[in-house]
């Protein structure tokens, strides 16, 4: 046949029934196909890592023959609510707030619960940071994004400052960014695009790779797709990632994303404590003791009443 061995392979873009696959070891490491799908082969986005048989010429399809366990699986609703696959197997989930569009913790909490219960590890990225630098911000906000930095520092996430004004101020993200794959989310308008555009000079994110291939014609989508980043590392984007927000949450995995309350969740008195009123209740006994910062949970009572 037109094929070669069975080799290791990590999808980077979802086309329909077709998938294109990078090559991750063997001789065509580094190397992209566009690959048709075995019928016995679970449902595949784009992180997912497959057993694979390259094309030998590269004018053919390659076949994807089993989809490899994955680590984390990103999902977000589609209209009808329903949650949807996008992405498999990201590290680390790069939430992105500013001085302006101005950041709010309800927000920011919203996004970290959405984080912890699709196992991504949370980042909090604070861009813009030239314009608290400069003084351009005004105080109530920038009291609000230093006290962001200690909260969230305390409780044991990354924080990071950047701009896109100067190398220096992306140097931490960079370094951030090595070894893992990474996506950016948050509020329209915080510099996604631009952080993006910085990092990843001279691509064109809206169209695939597979847009090279005159023969095909040029294939967009709006399906999430990987980039290597040049100093290392990689990015899923796609517009929907951008906008990876909370979908349906139990009550209980809303606690458990509030990842400071682990400790204290099954100490309340009652087994259905919902934490509100009730005496005995092991959060409200660790926020008086300070053990748990009133601004989380009172956060946390917010999404609470949202759900
Ligand atoms: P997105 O909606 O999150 O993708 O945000 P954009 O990348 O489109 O950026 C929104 C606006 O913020 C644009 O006008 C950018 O030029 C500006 N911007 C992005 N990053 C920075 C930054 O680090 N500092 C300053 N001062 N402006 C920035
Ligand atoms: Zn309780």
């Amino acid at each position: 046949g037109h094929l070669d061995e069975v080799s290791n392979g990590l999808v980077t873009a979802h086309f329909g029934r077709q998938v294109e696959v990078e090559a991750t070891d063997g001789p065509h490491q580094g190397k992209r196909q566009r690959c048709h799908v075995r019928a016995n082969v679970e449902s595949l986005v784009t992180g997912d890592k497959v057993t694979w048989r390259p094309a030998l010429d590269e004018l053919q399809e390659g076949v994807v023959e089993a989809r490899q366990e994955r680590k984390s699986l990103l999902a977000r609703p589609d209209m009808r609510g329903t949650m949807k696959a996008v992405a498999a197997n990201v590290d680390q989930l790069l939430l992105v707030v500013a001085p302006e569009p101005e950041p709010f913790a309800n927000l920011i909490d919203r996004y970290l619960v959405a984080a912890e219960d699709s196992g991504l590890e949370p980042v909090l990225v604070i861009n813009k940071w030239d314009l608290i630098s400069q003084g351009q911000v005004s105080p109530v906000i920038s009291q609000r994004l230093d006290s962001f930095l200690e909260i969230y520092r305390e409780i044991g996430y990354q924080v990071l400052a950047t701009s896109t004004q100067s190398e220096e101020d992306l140097r931490d993200l960079k370094q951030q960014l090595k070894g893992q794959i990474s996506v950016f989310v948050g509020q329209s308008g915080v510099g996604k695009s631009s952080l993006i555009n910085y990092l990843l000079p001279g691509v064109d994110l809206r169209v695939g790779s597979l847009s090279e291939d005159s023969r095909k014609g040029r294939h967009t989508t709006t399906t999430a797709k990987l980039f290597h980043f040049p100093e290392g590392g990689q990015l899923i984007d796609s517009p929907g990632i951008r906008e990876f927000a909370l979908g349906y949450l139990e009550a209980n995995a809303l606690a458990e994303g509030f990842r400071e309350f682990r400790p204290f969740l099954g100490l309340c008195r009652f087994r259905d404590c919902s934490h509100q009123k009730e005496p005995g209740c092991a959060l409200q006994s660790a926020v008086a003791e300070g053990k748990i910062r009133q601004q989380r949970f009172d956060s946390f009572l917010h999404l609470l009443t949202s759900l």
